[in-house]
């Protein structure tokens, strides 16, 4: 009787602990991320963002930091956004470049896995104050097959359960890129001419890969104004038939105002090439990077 009438009291008890338990355990789950059970990535810019949707597909939610019309090199983060990069499970940025700085002084207070998703790339070297190396590996189809299995490496560590889908996935996509590689080098060789201006100096790598050379009117960031000693190069390498006759120009307001009069001064076309630095929404990185194959094939006068 009295050992029973202990007992009871104390079973309640452990009843009663274990529902608050319980109920706290529920309560954790539901405080990481929003996407029901979904591992959640944050791509600092749309290359990235694009790259983790199609490898991690249903599996996860991925968040792109850079609103469409915006650089990436502009990103600004609110202060949700830079919350968001704290809880996320995943966070893809290219480096610690100087890149997008912003993104990059969050990311290193971040609580998650943060990758440098360049991090295995030999990089080309900048010259401009605040940046470390040339960023633009994305529009290089065959570096960006890296960056794509880099992408797919870090999900698979922070969700192993996933494994399988999310390497048949990079298979996919790493095989799409392959094709887009093919076509730039049949595409681009046996052209008349070999070397472009080009507004924004975003271009390196996809010359280097493909045998052509840039020249950059405003440098490896955009807002930089021209100087005249970059106009007149530009202008003179176009008018001695040193490069093409175009001037090529990205797809923001201020590239195609440069673009256009540079264009006007000489009496060449200005044709767009984009630079995929943020979401180029109806299109996608691989209408993008085939546009920009035929505007090349075009200004380049390629057989
Ligand atoms: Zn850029």
């Amino acid at each position: 009787m009295v050992a029973g009438q202990r007992n009871f009291p104390s079973w309640l008890a452990a009843l009663a602990a274990g529902i608050l338990i319980s109920a706290m355990l529920v309560g954790c789950t539901r405080a990481v991320g929003s996407g029901a059970g979904k591992l959640e990535v944050v791509g600092s810019f749309y290359p990235l963002a694009w790259a983790a949707e199609q490898v991690g597909g249903p599996q996860v939610h991925v968040l792109d930091l850079t609103p469409p019309g915006v650089e990436a090199h502009d990103t600004n983060l609110s202060a949700r956004q830079v919350g968001q990069i704290d809880n996320a499970n995943v966070v893809l940025i290219l480096g610690y470049l100087g890149f997008q700085p912003q993104v990059e002084q969050a990311a290193r207070q971040a609580s998650g896995r943060v990758v440098q998703v360049a991090g295995g790339i030999h990089l080309r070297p900048s010259v401009e104050r605040g940046l470390s190396a040339d960023p633009h590996v994305w529009l290089d189809p065959v570096l960006m097959e890296q960056v794509t299995l880099t992408i797919s490496r870090a999900l698979v560590a922070a969700d192993p359960s996933g494994k399988d889908g999310f390497e048949e996935s990079a298979a996919r996509v790493t095989a799409q890129l392959s094709a887009l590689d093919s076509s730039y080098r049949s595409g681009l060789s046996g052209c008349r001419y070999t070397s472009f201006v080009t507004t924004h100096e975003a271009f390196g790598y996809l010359a280097d890969q493909y045998g052509l050379g840039q020249i950059g009117i405003e440098g490896l960031t955009p807002e930089a104004e021209p100087s005249a000693a970059q106009l007149r190069t530009a202008e003179s390498a176009i008018r001695q038939g040193r490069a093409a006759p175009a001037v090529f120009y990205e797809g923001t307001a201020e590239g195609e105002r440069i673009g256009r009069s540079v264009a006007a001064s000489v009496g060449v076309p200005a044709l767009p090439l984009g630079t995929l630095e943020f979401d180029p929404a109806p299109g996608d990185y691989l209408s993008v990077m085939r546009a920009n194959l035929a505007v090349l094939e075009n200004g380049l006068q390629c057989r």
